[in-house]
């Protein structure tokens, strides 16, 4: 149970007076939240980004080119717009003694204007200068203030970062709001560590982030900043090696096997095992064969054979006498694992077998039946592999594929099944920056696919304005005249999956015109069925090109499959361009990834689409996303399914980590159970950071 002490902080933020759920909506388009909701809590982590001075105050004739300032200014004519043209913005003239500017009002309602700015009377006016052809003017100023008024307001004020449609004095009553309803916090931080640092408490801590006095102060590297950064560090890797602690207590099994199907499966492949390969699968076996619990993490970029890798582990553990299972996060991934196993282990007499939430009824009991009887070796499936009634025979070892897509949770459960402790092979492909690897993996021991198999061919990349789009179309219709087939990825123009959907069809209509009964389109919403249907087209020809929201993204392999068009690529992460690229360039014909950009760009934009085009290493463009967005965003997109760090940033924080580390282990060794004083102040700190999961470990011992 969360300490009661926690409680109004996770209250939603519609709780506040004045906060209902547009204003929510807002809201959680600024922090993550929790299935949609935003609780007090997501407020109180949303730090400002700088400050606004109203002490800083100007004439009118030194006005800086931008930016936020403060006049004192006698108030002239008022300009209402005509009547026949009520769209034209309502104008008041303001001036002091140097000159003039003017304040701008669009849509504005008159009365209230007149009463806020009487003519020929004194006022404090504070928002953001803009010029426009040499005259200096505001539009919708924040602030217009009497003396008296003037004198009440804080000089002050946070700048926190915005989203558009909502209003910064809404923000500022919400803040305030928060702050008064944080209670007091038992000190979870050790309180030599915390002398030797000069950091606050994290009640003053808080306070300090969000009332910074400074601009220096609103900035990540001051002492209250860095307390914040650490305990939510700390936060992480306490949980991180709960978990561990917890798998590596089950004590593992050995798993040796003969190498007679190894041998067979390697005698039949169509290819060679790279060296990396070959060497990975040595890791494993090695892993598997002792006495302890295996837990090894495959990592090895897009294309690089991870699920041949697969395949051999699971082999042994068959020679072993035991079964497998893969599990994999979507329903096209775990029927591609399926026909590729099935026929990568035909030589060696594999029985592969498949379970979905598609099964049901009857075919699912006689598949449950088959598994318990030990007539299927290897089980692959979705998420239904969690449920309580998939009991095997003799599980041996758990393969997980793309395991990025499955939380802590979820991982956990699998490893629960049955009381049975299985070896587990976890596979990723995303590329994971050294400095994050330890959020995510603690101490985790890692085999990599450095090598890609030889065949590949580099992939030609492009960038391209959307206007020119007409010259793409001609283009696919040249290669597809040669038999070449495409995808064609349409943008995330939300969080919304309903608009994506709308511009992923209205580009299928496109070039459905364009190359009439040639192309198909798959998305998240269609049944299994469907996508099974239009999938199984496209890999046998019938269609030519596949348009598709991002549902491709994870593991398809189609080698026919030479482009790659990618919409509004601006709007991707860098490490989700490179895995969509690395759909392509499988087969022996040489493939391209033409980037569509919409225009202008931004720097950071034309920076990522750079090295989009000059790099195809995972690794390498994984450590520029890091760069380019900073650690919080890339760690905040679903996709990379990394911790979110909401006051942690790695880039300046990152030497933290490891001290948050060690601190880590310092306290599990002494006090495993989170028993101590201390240790309930830390559970206080775990919930906080929502890491609950790893406290339900600690109380099942
Ligand atoms: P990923 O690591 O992305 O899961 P896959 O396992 O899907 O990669 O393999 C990508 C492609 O490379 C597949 O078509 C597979 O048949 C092929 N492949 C795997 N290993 C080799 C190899 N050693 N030589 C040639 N092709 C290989
Ligand atoms: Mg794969």
């Amino acid at each position: 149970m969360r300490p009661h002490v926690l409680t109004p902080l996770f209250a939603s933020v519609t709780s506040i007076k004045g906060v209902g759920d547009k204003v929510e909506k807002l809201f959680a388009r600024l922090v993550p939240g929790k299935a949609g909701h935003v609780r007090l809590v997501d407020l109180l982590f949303h730090l400002p980004s700088g400050i606004i001075d109203r002490r800083d105050r100007r004439r009118i004739s030194e006005l800086p080119p931008s930016g936020i300032v403060t006049i004192e200014a006698v108030v002239g004519k008022h300009k209402p717009p005509p009547r026949n043209q009520p769209r034209l913005p309502y104008r008041v003239e303001v001036h002091d003694d140097t000159g003039r500017l003017s304040l701008v009002y669009f849509k504005a309602f008159p009365d209230h204007i007149q009463r806020l700015l009487p003519e020929g009377e004194t006022r404090y006016i504070s928002g953001a200068v803009e010029w426009f052809r040499d005259e200096a003017q505001m539009s919708h100023p924040d602030h217009v203030l009497s003396a008296e008024e003037f004198a009440r307001m804080p000089a002050l004020e946070p700048v926190y970062p915005m989203t558009a449609g909502l209003s910064s004095k809404v923000l500022a009553k919400a803040m305030l709001a928060v702050r008064e309803r944080t209670p007091p916090l038992p000190e979870w931080q050790d309180s030599a560590w915390l002398r030797q640092q000069h950091w606050p408490s994290f009640n003053a801590a808080i306070a300090e982030a969000h009332a910074p006095q400074s601009p220096e102060a609103a900035q990540p590297a001051t002492a209250a900043r860095q307390r914040l950064a650490f305990d939510e560090l700390l936060a992480n890797q306490l949980a991180l090696m709960l978990v561990r602690q917890r798998m590596k207590r089950a004590s593992g099994r050995m798993l040796r096997g003969t190498g007679d199907l190894r041998r067979k499966i390697i005698d039949a492949l169509p290819y060679k095992l790279t060296g990396s390969q070959a060497h990975a699968g040595e890791e494993i076996l090695r892993d598997m064969a002792q006495p302890q619990r295996m837990i090894r993490l495959l990592q090895g970029d897009v294309g690089a054979g991870k699920t041949v890798v697969a395949l051999l582990a699971l082999a042994t553990a068959v020679e072993a006498g035991a079964q497998g299972a893969l599990m994999v996060p979507t329903e096209i991934l775990a029927r591609q694992h399926l026909a590729t196993l099935t026929k990568l282990g035909a030589a060696a007499g594999l029985r592969v077998a498949l379970l979905t939430g598609r099964e049901k009824g009857r075919a699912r009991d006689e598949i449950l039946d088959a598994l318990a009887a030990g007539t299927i070796d290897i089980l692959i499936g979705t998420h239904a592999l969690f449920q309580d009634d998939v009991g095997f025979q003799n599980l041996g070892l758990v393969v997980i594929d793309e395991q990025h897509r499955f939380g802590v949770h979820q991982r956990l459960a699998m490893q629960a099944k049955a009381g049975q402790t299985p070896d587990l092979l976890v596979m990723t492909a995303t590329p994971i920056p050294r400095t994050l690897a330890l959020t995510v993996y603690g101490d985790m021991d890692v085999s990599r696919l450095t090598e890609k198999p030889a065949r590949r061919l580099p992939v030609d990349t492009r960038a391209m304005p959307l206007s020119r789009i007409d010259d793409v179309v001609e283009g696919l219709r040249r290669s597809m005249e040669q038999g070449v087939r495409a995808y064609w990825v349409c943008p995330l123009v939300e969080e919304s999956e309903k608009v994506d959907l709308a511009a992923a069809e209205d580009r299928f209509a496109a070039l459905e015109k364009a190359f009439p009964r040639r192309v198909g389109l798959i998305h998240g919403r269609m049944k299994g069925a469907e996508k099974d249907a239009v999938m199984a087209a496209f890999k046998a020809g019938t269609l030519s090109i596949l348009v598709s929201t991002t549902v491709i993204e994870v593991g398809v392999d189609v080698p026919e499959a030479a482009i790659m068009v990618i919409e509004n690529a601006e709007r991707f992460g860098l490490s989700q361009l490179h895995q969509l690229r690395g759909r392509v360039g499988r087969g022996s014909a040489k493939s391209s990834c033409v980037i569509l950009y919409q225009e202008p760009l931004g720097e950071t934009a034309k920076a990522r689409l750079q090295i989009m085009r000059e790099t195809e290493d995972g690794f390498r463009i994984a450590e520029e996303d890091l760069r380019l967005r900073g650690a919080g965003e890339m760690l905040g997109t679903q996709q990379s399914g990394m911790p979110v760090f909401r006051l942690a940033n790695l880039s300046i924080h990152g030497e933290l980590l490891a001290a948050a580390r060690d601190d880590a282990s310092l306290i599990l060794e002494r006090d495993p159970a989170l028993a101590s004083p201390r240790g309930e102040a830390l559970r206080h700190l775990l919930y906080l950071f929502e890491r609950d999961e790893a406290i339900h470990l600690l109380a099942a011992g």
